[in-house]
C-alpha cells in the first residue's frame, strides 16, 4: 500500500458514533469499520443490524445506551466506552432530530428537544472525549454532522436551523481551541439523503420535485455517499484539516 493510501486506514482506532442504529449514523459506522476502526455506538435504540455488519467486517463493537436529550451523561458515556476499549480516537456526533412547524406556532418543547440533542449534547460529549484524548497525549478526530441548514435558513424548522447553524460555529470554535492539542474538529454537511429524517419531504410530491430539481447530481443522497468524507476526516490523511464544514450534497451548494 502506498503511504498516501495507508494514511486513510483506521486500524487500531476506536470510533464512537452516536445514533448508529439507523440512517446516516449506521452508514458512517460501517464506513469507519470497513476502514479498520472498532465501533462504540451510542444511542437509545439497540443497533442490532449495525452490530452484525461491524462483526462481519471483523471489527469489535459495543453499544452504550444513552438518551442524548440529556447532555449530563457525557462523562458516563466515555467511561462506558472505556470499559470495552482502551481508548477513543474518533467521535462522530451524528444523532439528531428535526421538528417542523411555522415559526409563529413553534413551541418550547420543539425548541428545547432539538437544541438538546443536536447541539448541547454534541458540545458536552465532544468536551468529554477531548479531555480523554488530551489526557492520553494522543491525536483525536471529531466529526460533526451538520446540514445544508448550517448555511441556509430553511422554512418551518426554526430549532433545527438554529442547532445546525450553531453546530457550524461550534465546529470552528472547537477546531481553534483543540488544534494545538492534536484534535481535528470538522463537520460533514449532508445534502438531501434518503433516511427517516427526510421521509416527510420525500412524501410531499411538490417539495420532492423542487429538491431534486436543485441537485446537480439529479438524485437524493444514499447514506453510503458519506463514506469517503467520513473516512478521510477520521484518518491521518486529514491531520492538517481543521474547522471545515464539508458539503456532501450532490452539488446543492454550488447552485
Ligand atoms: P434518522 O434516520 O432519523 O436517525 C437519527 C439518529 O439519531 C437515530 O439513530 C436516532 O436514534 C438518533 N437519536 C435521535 N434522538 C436521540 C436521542 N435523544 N438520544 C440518542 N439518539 C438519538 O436521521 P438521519 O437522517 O440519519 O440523521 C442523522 C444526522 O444527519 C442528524 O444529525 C441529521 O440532522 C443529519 N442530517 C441528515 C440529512 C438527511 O438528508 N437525512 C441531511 C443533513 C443532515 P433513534 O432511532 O433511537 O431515534
Amino acid at each position: 500500500m502506498t503511504p498516501a493510501a495507508s494514511s486513510f486506514q483506521l486500524d487500531r482506532r476506536t470510533a464512537v458514533v452516536t445514533g448508529a442504529n439507523a440512517g446516516l449514523g449506521q452508514a458512517l459506522a460501517l464506513a469507519l469499520a470497513a476502514a479498520g476502526a472498532d465501533i462504540a455506538a451510542v444511542g437509545r435504540t439497540p443497533p442490532d443490524a449495525t452490530a452484525r455488519s461491524v462483526a462481519a467486517l471483523g471489527k469489535r463493537f459495543a453499544f452504550i445506551e444513552a438518551d442524548l436529550n440529556d447532555s449530563g451523561g457525557a462523562g458516563a458515556i466515555v467511561a462506558a466506552v472505556l470499559q470495552t476499549f482502551d481508548k477513543i480516537d474518533i467521535l462522530v456526533n451524528n444523532a439528531g432530530i428535526i421538528r417542523r412547524n411555522d415559526a409563529l406556532q413553534f413551541d418550547e418543547d420543539d425548541w428545547d428537544d432539538v437544541l438538546n440533542v443536536n447541539l448541547k449534547s454534541v458540545f458536552f460529549l465532544s468536551q468529554a472525549v477531548a479531555r480523554h484524548v488530551i489526557e492520553g497525549g494522543r491525536r483525536g478526530k471529531i466529526i460533526n454532522i451538520a446540514s445544508m441548514l448550517s448555511f441556509q435558513g430553511g422554512v418551518r424548522v426554526a430549532s433545527y436551523t438554529a442547532s445546525k447553524s450553531g453546530l457550524a460555529g461550534l465546529t470552528k470554535l472547537l477546531a481553534n481551541e483543540w488544534a494545538p492539542h492534536g484534535i481535528n474538529v470538522n463537520a460533514i454537511a449532508p445534502g438531501y439523503f434518503v433516511t427517516a429524517n427526510t421521509a416527510a419531504l420525500r412524501a410531499d410530491e411538490k417539495r420532492n420535485a423542487e429538491i431534486l430539481a436543485r441537485i446537480p447530481a439529479g438524485r437524493w443522497g444514499d447514506p453510503s455517499d458519506l463514506a469517503g468524507a467520513a473516512v478521510f476526516l477520521a484518518s491521518s490523511a486529514a491531520d492538517y484539516v481543521h474547522g471545515v464544514i464539508l458539503p456532501v450534497d450532490g452539488g446543492w451548494q454550488a447552485r
